[in-house]
């Protein structure tokens, strides 16, 4: 497939300037990453292709080559037998991540904490495995989930601080949040810049202690979240409660809780894909006459039609009998593998009949084509 002109990809004009494309690629790797658009093989090429176009654009020389040589200029070499100049998912998220803007708050319009001193860390995230049961992946499900976690101090309100009292700037470091240390060397003086150690950077110390959480803003509790899982899901889905988890020490904004899917075994269905199978069996005389089986479903139950004749190991198919499709319409099927069902204990009346209809010549299988199983092996020997 012939390459874009990148320009034209991050939508551009040729003398843009680096921050212009810096802000044309931000906006469309947000758009178009695949955290944000599941399964979809149209924006992972697209976040690619503006990931390429962004490493040629935003490095001067690369930009000088292109421009004089156009997509020749940047490949791997002028006709020197290298391999096309192509980018791989990984790379497109490695170009993302390098650029510090690859995470999820960013990602998903949050904006992104600010960095540096007087900023107190944000909360872990907490992870959280939820089983469902095939029913429940089937309908989508409302659940509530019992959760120990860190949250915000309601004695002091995360500050750390005994109530009545508050925070003086930092002792130390006189709220720059950071010392500074020189060091004299063979080669000269060294000025070191480190995080201050009394304050943790944050340029504040606590007057005097909360009891309750020590200072530490935050204690462990138990919570009760609510989450709605949307019809569909597989193992190993999560999803993304933002703000949910640890909240952070000293009033730190809280981190996310992660819900991680994981799908209970169901007794009769088995899950491949959004479709479900299902194994039937069935009597001989039902396979040889024909009937119509009842069969459960996830939301009920189903009549199978057996045509009279129908061999052990056929598969019917159900169509949209199976599971929702996650993010698009439709449904999977429903696959029945028919198997026949033969019994190991006979009473006499019923040993009588069998053995006289083991004695009609239609009840033997027939040769293919005409031949015995003992004639095509002779016949492969002989060729
Ligand atoms: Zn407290
Ligand atoms: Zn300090």
């Amino acid at each position: 497939m012939p390459k874009r002109d990148y320009y034209e990809v991050l939508g551009v004009s040729r003398d843009a300037s680096p921050e212009e494309i810096k802000k044309a690629y931000r906006r469309l790797a947000m758009q178009y990453h695949p955290d944000r658009n599941p399964d979809s093989k149209e924006a992972e090429e697209k976040f690619k292709e503006i990931a390429e176009a962004y490493e040629v654009l935003k490095d001067p020389a690369k930009r000088r080559r292109y421009d004089q040589f156009g997509h020749e200029g940047v490949q791997g070499g002028f006709g020197g037998g290298f391999a096309d100049f192509e980018f791989d998912l990984a790379d497109a998220l490695r170009t993302f991540m390098s650029e510090g803007f690859g995470g999820f708050a960013d990602l998903f319009g949050m904006g992104r904490e600010e960095r540096g001193r007087r900023q107190p860390p944000r909360g872990s995230d907490i992870q959280i495995r939820l089983k469902l049961s095939l029913e429940e992946i089937a309908t989508g499900v409302r659940k509530t989930l019992k959760v120990r976690k860190y949250v915000r101090c309601p004695d002091c309100g995360g500050t750390g601080a005994k109530a009545g009292t508050g925070t003086r700037v930092c002792p130390v470091c006189r709220g720059a949040g950071e010392v500074r240390q020189v060091s004299r060397s063979l080669f000269g003086q060294f000025v070191n810049i480190t995080t201050c150690p009394e304050c943790g950077g944050e340029g504040r110390v606590i007057e005097e202690v909360c009891p309750r959480c020590r200072g530490e803003g935050r204690v462990r509790d138990e919570v009760t979240l609510e989450v709605d899982i949307p019809p569909g899901v597989a193992e190993g889905n999560y999803l993304t409660l933002r703000g949910q988890g640890n909240a952070g020490p000293r009033g730190g904004a809280p981190g996310d809780a992660i819900v991680v899917i994981q799908e209970e075994k169901h007794p009769v269905f088995e899950r491949r894909g959004d479709d479900l199978y299902l194994e039937l069996p069935i009597s001989f005389p039902d396979a040889a006459l024909g009937a119509e089986v009842e069969i459960p479903t996830l939301d009920g139950r189903a009549v199978v039609e057996v045509r009279p004749g129908t061999q052990p190991g056929k598969v019917l198919r159900l169509r949209g009998k199976g599971l929702p499709h996650l993010n698009g319409y439709g449904r999977g099927d429903l696959l029945v593998k028919l198997l026949v069902w033969v019994p190991e204990k006979l009473s006499e009346r019923d040993r009588h009949l069998l053995e006289e209809l083991g004695r009609s010549p239609d009840m033997k299988p027939p040769a293919s084509g005409g031949k015995s199983l003992f004639e095509r092996v002779k016949e492969a020997i002989r060729g």
